[in-house]
Protein backbone atom coordinates (compact mmCIF):
# COMPACT_ATOMS: atom_id res chain seq x y z
CA UNK A 1 0.00 0.00 0.00
CA UNK A 2 1.42 3.98 -0.39
CA UNK A 3 2.06 4.55 3.04
CA UNK A 4 3.58 8.30 1.97
CA UNK A 5 1.11 10.21 0.33
CA UNK A 6 1.58 14.06 -0.92
CA UNK A 7 -1.82 15.41 -0.23
CA UNK A 8 -2.48 19.12 -2.59
CA UNK A 9 -5.30 21.42 -1.65
CA UNK A 10 -6.22 21.38 1.98
CA UNK A 11 -9.79 23.49 2.02
CA UNK A 12 -12.86 22.36 3.21
CA UNK A 13 -12.55 18.92 1.76
CA UNK A 14 -8.84 18.22 1.33
CA UNK A 15 -8.24 19.02 5.06
CA UNK A 16 -10.18 16.22 7.06
CA UNK A 17 -9.04 13.96 3.93
CA UNK A 18 -5.87 14.59 4.40
CA UNK A 19 -6.69 14.28 8.52
CA UNK A 20 -7.94 11.15 7.96
CA UNK A 21 -5.01 9.86 6.18
CA UNK A 22 -2.76 10.74 9.32
CA UNK A 23 -5.15 9.20 11.51
CA UNK A 24 -4.65 6.15 9.83
CA UNK A 25 -0.73 6.60 10.28
CA UNK A 26 0.23 7.70 6.51
CA UNK A 27 3.15 10.25 6.44
CA UNK A 28 1.36 13.18 4.42
CA UNK A 29 3.44 15.98 2.71
CA UNK A 30 1.21 18.96 2.50
CA UNK A 31 0.94 21.54 0.05
CA UNK A 32 -1.78 24.70 -0.37
CA UNK A 33 -1.25 27.57 -1.81
CA UNK A 34 -2.68 29.44 1.34
CA UNK A 35 -0.01 28.74 4.05
CA UNK A 36 -2.58 29.10 6.91
CA UNK A 37 -3.89 25.34 6.19
CA UNK A 38 -0.04 24.31 5.53
CA UNK A 39 0.13 25.20 9.23
CA UNK A 40 -3.40 23.46 10.38
CA UNK A 41 -2.24 20.40 8.20
CA UNK A 42 0.91 19.88 9.93
CA UNK A 43 -0.65 20.83 13.40
CA UNK A 44 -1.80 17.29 12.51
CA UNK A 45 0.66 15.70 12.04
CA UNK A 46 1.78 16.15 8.50
CA UNK A 47 5.23 17.22 6.73
CA UNK A 48 5.34 21.04 5.24
CA UNK A 49 5.85 20.73 1.44
CA UNK A 50 7.31 23.40 -0.63
CA UNK A 51 5.23 23.02 -3.98
CA UNK A 52 3.44 19.72 -5.53
CA UNK A 53 6.67 18.52 -7.17
CA UNK A 54 8.14 18.45 -3.49
CA UNK A 55 5.50 17.02 -2.02
CA UNK A 56 5.26 14.14 -4.51
CA UNK A 57 9.18 13.67 -4.44
CA UNK A 58 8.77 12.56 -1.14
CA UNK A 59 5.63 10.28 -1.10
CA UNK A 60 4.63 7.14 -2.79
CA UNK A 61 1.10 8.73 -4.23
CA UNK A 62 -0.48 11.99 -4.85
CA UNK A 63 -3.43 13.02 -4.94
CA UNK A 64 -4.93 16.59 -5.34
CA UNK A 65 -8.58 18.14 -4.30
CA UNK A 66 -8.42 21.76 -5.80
CA UNK A 67 -11.01 23.86 -6.77
CA UNK A 68 -10.68 24.32 -10.78
CA UNK A 69 -9.62 22.14 -13.27
CA UNK A 70 -6.96 24.79 -14.67
CA UNK A 71 -5.76 24.53 -11.34
CA UNK A 72 -5.14 21.02 -11.21
CA UNK A 73 -3.74 21.31 -14.71
CA UNK A 74 -1.44 23.61 -13.77
CA UNK A 75 -0.70 21.69 -10.37
CA UNK A 76 0.04 18.21 -12.14
CA UNK A 77 1.45 19.28 -15.01
CA UNK A 78 3.23 22.40 -14.48
CA UNK A 79 6.50 23.78 -13.52
CA UNK A 80 7.33 22.34 -9.91
CA UNK A 81 4.30 20.37 -10.45
CA UNK A 82 3.11 16.81 -9.24
CA UNK A 83 4.89 15.21 -12.43
CA UNK A 84 7.76 16.91 -11.91
CA UNK A 85 8.72 14.78 -8.68
CA UNK A 86 6.58 11.70 -9.14
CA UNK A 87 8.72 8.69 -9.33
CA UNK A 88 8.04 6.57 -12.64
CA UNK A 89 5.65 4.32 -12.42
CA UNK A 90 3.88 6.62 -9.27
CA UNK A 91 -0.23 7.41 -9.03
CA UNK A 92 -1.60 10.48 -8.99
CA UNK A 93 -5.13 10.82 -7.79
CA UNK A 94 -7.28 13.58 -8.95
CA UNK A 95 -10.04 13.87 -6.30
CA UNK A 96 -11.39 17.33 -7.41
CA UNK A 97 -14.64 17.45 -9.52
CA UNK A 98 -13.40 18.39 -12.92
CA UNK A 99 -13.99 18.54 -16.30
CA UNK A 100 -14.36 15.13 -18.19
CA UNK A 101 -12.94 16.00 -21.55
CA UNK A 102 -9.50 17.63 -19.74
CA UNK A 103 -9.33 15.04 -17.01
CA UNK A 104 -8.53 12.21 -20.39
CA UNK A 105 -6.55 15.02 -21.44
CA UNK A 106 -4.00 15.69 -18.50
CA UNK A 107 -4.44 11.82 -17.96
CA UNK A 108 -2.84 11.17 -21.78
CA UNK A 109 0.09 13.30 -20.41
CA UNK A 110 0.57 11.96 -17.53
CA UNK A 111 0.70 8.27 -18.95
CA UNK A 112 3.04 9.61 -22.04
CA UNK A 113 5.26 10.35 -19.11
CA UNK A 114 5.41 7.23 -17.30
CA UNK A 115 3.34 7.82 -14.72
CA UNK A 116 -0.77 6.94 -14.22
CA UNK A 117 -3.09 9.06 -13.18
CA UNK A 118 -6.98 8.45 -11.46
CA UNK A 119 -9.73 10.66 -11.90
CA UNK A 120 -11.30 9.69 -8.36
CA UNK A 121 -14.31 12.81 -7.30
CA UNK A 122 -15.83 12.70 -3.99
CA UNK A 123 -19.43 12.63 -2.92
CA UNK A 124 -20.40 12.88 0.75
CA UNK A 125 -19.79 17.00 1.25
CA UNK A 126 -17.87 17.83 4.32
CA UNK A 127 -19.67 15.67 6.43
CA UNK A 128 -18.45 13.31 4.47
CA UNK A 129 -14.87 14.05 4.15
CA UNK A 130 -14.25 14.48 8.02
CA UNK A 131 -16.19 11.27 9.09
CA UNK A 132 -14.09 9.05 6.01
CA UNK A 133 -17.47 8.01 4.20
CA UNK A 134 -17.10 9.77 1.06
CA UNK A 135 -18.36 7.90 -1.84
CA UNK A 136 -15.13 7.35 -4.39
CA UNK A 137 -16.03 7.62 -8.66
CA UNK A 138 -12.71 6.35 -10.37
CA UNK A 139 -11.50 6.10 -13.91
CA UNK A 140 -8.39 5.06 -15.02
CA UNK A 141 -6.24 1.72 -15.21
CA UNK A 142 -7.73 -1.31 -13.31
CA UNK A 143 -4.10 -2.00 -11.79
CA UNK A 144 -3.47 1.63 -10.01
CA UNK A 145 -7.00 1.26 -9.18
CA UNK A 146 -6.20 -1.62 -6.96
CA UNK A 147 -3.10 0.27 -5.63
CA UNK A 148 -4.84 3.01 -4.90
CA UNK A 149 -7.74 1.86 -3.15
CA UNK A 150 -6.30 1.11 0.59
CA UNK A 151 -5.41 4.58 0.74
CA UNK A 152 -8.84 5.64 -0.73
CA UNK A 153 -10.58 3.44 2.20
CA UNK A 154 -9.13 5.30 4.63
CA UNK A 155 -11.39 8.37 3.12
CA UNK A 156 -14.58 6.62 1.96
CA UNK A 157 -16.57 3.70 2.27
CA UNK A 158 -18.45 3.37 -1.32
CA UNK A 159 -15.44 3.40 -4.13
CA UNK A 160 -16.17 2.13 -7.47
CA UNK A 161 -13.87 1.93 -10.21
CA UNK A 162 -16.17 2.86 -13.12
CA UNK A 163 -14.01 2.33 -15.65
CA UNK A 164 -11.73 3.99 -18.26
CA UNK A 165 -10.13 7.70 -17.38
CA UNK A 166 -12.80 9.83 -16.98
CA UNK A 167 -15.64 7.79 -16.23
CA UNK A 168 -15.21 8.77 -12.35
CA UNK A 169 -15.39 12.50 -13.83
CA UNK A 170 -18.74 11.24 -15.51
CA UNK A 171 -20.10 9.05 -11.70
CA UNK A 172 -19.28 12.47 -10.11
CA UNK A 173 -21.11 14.24 -12.86
CA UNK A 174 -24.24 11.95 -12.85
CA UNK A 175 -24.37 12.52 -8.82
CA UNK A 176 -24.42 16.28 -9.12
CA UNK A 177 -27.25 16.50 -11.47
CA UNK A 178 -29.02 14.03 -8.69
CA UNK A 179 -27.80 15.90 -5.82
CA UNK A 180 -28.37 19.70 -7.81
CA UNK A 181 -32.35 18.78 -8.63
CA UNK A 182 -32.88 17.35 -5.05
CA UNK A 183 -31.51 20.50 -3.37
CA UNK A 184 -34.15 22.21 -5.94
CA UNK A 185 -36.69 20.10 -5.27
CA UNK A 186 -36.57 20.21 -1.02
CA UNK A 187 -36.23 23.76 -1.92
CA UNK A 188 -39.49 23.83 -4.06
CA UNK A 189 -41.43 21.37 -1.29
CA UNK A 190 -40.40 23.63 1.70
CA UNK A 191 -41.38 26.99 -0.07
CA UNK A 192 -44.47 25.35 -1.44
CA UNK A 193 -45.70 23.78 2.12
CA UNK A 194 -44.78 27.43 3.87
CA UNK A 195 -47.04 29.70 1.05
CA UNK A 196 -49.59 26.98 1.85
CA UNK A 197 -49.80 27.53 5.58
CA UNK A 198 -48.03 24.23 6.89
CA UNK A 199 -45.10 24.37 8.88
CA UNK A 200 -41.84 23.43 6.41
CA UNK A 201 -39.87 21.85 9.64
CA UNK A 202 -42.79 19.65 10.47
CA UNK A 203 -43.42 18.86 6.59
CA UNK A 204 -39.36 17.91 6.34
CA UNK A 205 -39.81 16.33 9.77
CA UNK A 206 -43.20 13.63 8.00
CA UNK A 207 -41.04 13.21 5.03
CA UNK A 208 -38.01 12.00 5.85
CA UNK A 209 -39.51 8.88 7.20
CA UNK A 210 -41.27 8.23 3.43
CA UNK A 211 -40.24 7.89 -0.19
CA UNK A 212 -39.11 11.45 -0.50
CA UNK A 213 -36.28 10.59 2.46
CA UNK A 214 -32.63 11.24 1.06
CA UNK A 215 -29.58 12.30 2.73
CA UNK A 216 -30.65 16.17 0.94
CA UNK A 217 -33.69 16.61 2.34
CA UNK A 218 -31.87 15.47 6.23
CA UNK A 219 -28.80 17.43 5.49
CA UNK A 220 -29.85 20.78 3.14
CA UNK A 221 -33.12 20.60 4.43
CA UNK A 222 -32.01 21.55 7.81
CA UNK A 223 -30.05 23.78 6.37
CA UNK A 224 -32.93 25.77 4.61
CA UNK A 225 -34.81 26.02 7.54
CA UNK A 226 -31.90 27.01 10.01
CA UNK A 227 -30.69 29.64 6.91
CA UNK A 228 -27.43 28.48 7.67
CA UNK A 229 -25.82 28.67 4.36
CA UNK A 230 -22.28 28.96 5.74
CA UNK A 231 -20.68 26.35 3.11
CA UNK A 232 -20.41 22.74 3.26
CA UNK A 233 -20.58 22.80 -0.71
CA UNK A 234 -20.02 26.30 -2.47
CA UNK A 235 -22.65 27.45 -5.24
CA UNK A 236 -19.61 28.40 -7.90
CA UNK A 237 -18.16 24.78 -7.16
CA UNK A 238 -21.38 23.17 -7.99
CA UNK A 239 -22.44 25.22 -10.77
CA UNK A 240 -19.35 24.67 -12.19
CA UNK A 241 -20.11 21.25 -11.97
CA UNK A 242 -23.34 21.34 -13.86
CA UNK A 243 -21.29 23.21 -16.30
CA UNK A 244 -18.91 20.42 -16.79
CA UNK A 245 -21.85 18.03 -17.32
CA UNK A 246 -23.92 20.37 -19.70
CA UNK A 247 -20.49 21.32 -21.65
CA UNK A 248 -20.75 17.00 -22.36
CA UNK A 249 -24.05 16.79 -22.87
CA UNK A 250 -23.63 19.38 -25.71
CA UNK A 251 -21.16 17.26 -27.42
CA UNK A 252 -22.91 13.82 -27.12
CA UNK A 253 -26.31 15.56 -27.64
CA UNK A 254 -27.64 14.31 -24.34
CA UNK A 255 -31.20 16.02 -23.04
CA UNK A 256 -30.70 17.92 -19.89
CA UNK A 257 -33.80 20.42 -18.92
CA UNK A 258 -33.19 19.77 -15.14
CA UNK A 259 -29.75 20.55 -15.15
CA UNK A 260 -30.08 23.42 -17.47
CA UNK A 261 -32.52 24.92 -15.26
CA UNK A 262 -30.61 24.33 -12.00
CA UNK A 263 -27.93 26.34 -14.05
CA UNK A 264 -30.23 29.31 -14.36
CA UNK A 265 -30.75 29.14 -10.51
CA UNK A 266 -27.40 29.26 -9.79
CA UNK A 267 -26.76 32.39 -12.07
CA UNK A 268 -29.03 33.47 -10.01
CA UNK A 269 -27.78 33.23 -6.55
CA UNK A 270 -24.60 34.67 -8.21
CA UNK A 271 -26.26 37.60 -9.22
CA UNK A 272 -27.47 37.88 -5.64
CA UNK A 273 -23.78 37.96 -4.26
CA UNK A 274 -23.83 34.71 -3.40
CA UNK A 275 -21.44 32.46 -5.60
CA UNK A 276 -19.67 31.32 -1.97
CA UNK A 277 -22.97 30.56 0.16
CA UNK A 278 -23.64 26.46 0.57
CA UNK A 279 -25.67 25.47 -2.40
CA UNK A 280 -28.63 24.92 -0.36
CA UNK A 281 -28.98 28.46 -0.69
CA UNK A 282 -30.87 27.53 -3.61
CA UNK A 283 -34.17 28.03 -1.77
CA UNK A 284 -33.60 31.88 -1.01
CA UNK A 285 -33.72 32.19 -5.07
CA UNK A 286 -37.26 30.20 -4.97
CA UNK A 287 -38.52 32.07 -1.53
CA UNK A 288 -37.63 35.91 -3.51
CA UNK A 289 -40.18 34.53 -6.58
CA UNK A 290 -42.22 33.26 -4.22
CA UNK A 291 -42.29 36.61 -1.95
CA UNK A 292 -42.33 34.58 0.93
CA UNK A 293 -39.08 32.94 3.87
CA UNK A 294 -38.90 29.80 5.04
P1 LIG B 1 -11.93 24.73 -1.30
O1 LIG B 1 -11.98 25.97 -2.13
O2 LIG B 1 -12.36 24.78 0.11
O3 LIG B 1 -10.44 24.08 -1.33
C1 LIG B 1 -9.58 24.13 -2.43
C2 LIG B 1 -8.17 24.39 -1.91
O4 LIG B 1 -7.27 24.39 -3.01
C3 LIG B 1 -8.04 25.74 -1.21
O5 LIG B 1 -7.53 25.55 0.09
C4 LIG B 1 -7.05 26.51 -2.09
O6 LIG B 1 -6.20 27.38 -1.37
C5 LIG B 1 -6.28 25.38 -2.73
N1 LIG B 1 -5.59 25.78 -3.96
C6 LIG B 1 -6.04 26.58 -4.95
N2 LIG B 1 -5.10 26.71 -5.92
C7 LIG B 1 -4.05 25.96 -5.51
C8 LIG B 1 -2.78 25.67 -6.08
N3 LIG B 1 -2.41 26.19 -7.25
N4 LIG B 1 -1.93 24.87 -5.39
C9 LIG B 1 -2.30 24.35 -4.19
N5 LIG B 1 -3.49 24.60 -3.59
C10 LIG B 1 -4.35 25.38 -4.26
O7 LIG B 1 -12.79 23.65 -2.12
P2 LIG B 1 -13.41 22.28 -1.58
O8 LIG B 1 -14.81 22.50 -1.16
O9 LIG B 1 -12.43 21.61 -0.68
O10 LIG B 1 -13.50 21.47 -2.96
C11 LIG B 1 -12.36 20.90 -3.59
C12 LIG B 1 -12.82 20.06 -4.76
O11 LIG B 1 -13.71 19.03 -4.28
C13 LIG B 1 -13.62 20.84 -5.82
O12 LIG B 1 -13.29 20.37 -7.09
C14 LIG B 1 -15.06 20.53 -5.47
O13 LIG B 1 -15.90 20.63 -6.60
C15 LIG B 1 -14.95 19.12 -4.94
N6 LIG B 1 -15.98 18.73 -3.98
C16 LIG B 1 -16.40 19.59 -3.00
C17 LIG B 1 -17.39 19.16 -2.11
C18 LIG B 1 -17.89 20.05 -1.00
O14 LIG B 1 -18.97 19.75 -0.44
N7 LIG B 1 -17.18 21.09 -0.62
C19 LIG B 1 -17.93 17.87 -2.21
C20 LIG B 1 -17.45 17.01 -3.19
C21 LIG B 1 -16.47 17.46 -4.08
Amino acid sequence: MPEKIAFIGLGIMGQPMAGNLLKAGHEVFAFDVKDSLVEQAVANGAFRANSPGDAASRADMAITMLPETFIVEEVILGEGGVLSGLRPGGIVADMSTTSIIATRKIAAKVAEAGRVMLDAPVSGGDVGAKDGSLSIMVGGPAEAFEKALPVFQRMGRNITHVGDSGSGQIAKGCNQVVVALTIEAVAEALVFAKKSGADPAKIRQAMLGGFAQSRVLELHGRRMLERNFTPGGKVHLHKKDIDIVLEVAKEVGAYMPGSAMIYQIWNSLAALGGLNWDHSAVVKAIEMLSNVEL
